[in-house]
């Protein structure tokens, strides 16, 4: 694994806020001061093809990474765009019972959720 990959890979597991690649960007180069932009773009890239890290993609938003692999939920504030895990049981597999009705092989089921977070509440 390259500095550059072990670097990034760093920043995610230290920050488990979900950050864009812009904002890894900017982490990693506290660490690595010439890495440029596209070596983390592409860093992030390996990393998610070997499910080091997971993809976060809300639609109409910057893709988010996170390097918690296992399945969990998230939500994001529609507010100040912040992504926070959810901790809750996995709900039934909802792919299957979405292909016990028949009509189609179920190739992926995405659960994402949308709300308010306690600090833009507070405002
Ligand atoms: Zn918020
Ligand atoms: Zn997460």
């Amino acid at each position: 694994m390259t500095a550059q990959r072990k670097a990034v890979l760093d920043v995610l597991h230290r920050w488990h806020d979900h950050p864009t690649a812009d904002e890894v960007f900017l982490r990693v180069r506290k660490l690595l001061p010439k890495v440029s932009l596209a070596t983390v773009y592409r860093n992030l890239d390996v990393l998610a093809e070997q499910d080091e890290i997971q993809v976060i993609e809300f639609p109409g938003q910057p893709r988010r990474y996170d390097a918690v692999t296992r399945p969990h939920y998230h939500i994001v504030c529609v507010e100040c765009g912040r992504v926070e895990d959810i901790h809750l049981d996995r709900v039934p597999d909802l792919g299957a019972l979405v292909q016990r009705t028949g009509a189609y092989e179920v190739l992926a089921t995405r659960l994402e959720f949308e709300g308010r977070c306690s600090r833009c509440r507070a405002r």
